[in-house]
């Protein structure tokens, strides 16, 4: 329900309200100006935001000891993505130590909606969501991760080594 208000004649002199408005913004203007560190924003692109360790940001795939990729081709992550922006296509390996691995692993990060979950579904800390969060890209092509840049991009410097050894794993049955 909508409450009308009657105004009288007084309301109609809007000047004073813009006179206070006006006063507020330059206050603050000059306190920025006096100290600006004390400023809630910052300037971006010269200066970034630091997440802490557990935001989480774009994907990275983990690789093991010899570099190869950590992922087993399991589709769990796959399975428990909301958005259903992960596509794996698994293959058989020639070492008969290794189940399975993944010939293609792409995420759509255009439809990520970033809630970790396919992190927290894979039992072999095979994918991580670290505090990158820069993803600029000129087409929408360029949003679709595969292998190379979710596992071996430059800033990861040949790869994130998983927490999950590989005799460790087979004792545990993983
Ligand atoms: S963060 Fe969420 S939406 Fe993005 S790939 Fe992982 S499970 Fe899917
Ligand atoms: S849950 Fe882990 S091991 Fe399984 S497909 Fe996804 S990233 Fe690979």
């Amino acid at each position: 329900m909508s409450v009308v208000q009657k105004t009288g004649p007084s309301s109609k002199w809007y000047l004073p309200g813009i006179v206070v408005g006006l006063g507020i913004t330059i206050r603050h203007l000059f306190q920025n100006l006096m100290n600006p560190k004390k400023m809630p924003t910052i300037n971006y692109p010269e200066e970034k935001y630091e997440y802490g360790p557990r935001f989480k940001g774009n994907h990275v795939l983990t690789v093991k000891k010899d570099g190869s990729l950590r992922c087993t081709a399991c589709m769990l992550c796959a399975t428990n993505c909301p958005a259903q922006c992960i596509t794996i296509v698994a293959s058989e390996h020639n070492d008969p130590t290794v189940e399975k691995f993944p010939i293609n692993y792409e995420i759509d990060m255009l439809r990520c909606v970033f809630c970790g979950f396919c992190e927290e579904a894979c039992p072999v800390d095979a994918i991580r969501m670290g505090p990158e969060w820069q993803t600029p890209g000129l087409n929408g092509s360029q949003f679709n991760y595969d292998i190379e840049r979710l596992a071996y991009r430059s800033n990861l410097k040949g790869g994130v080594l998983s927490i999950v050894d590989d005799d460790e794993r087979h004792k545990s049955g993983i």
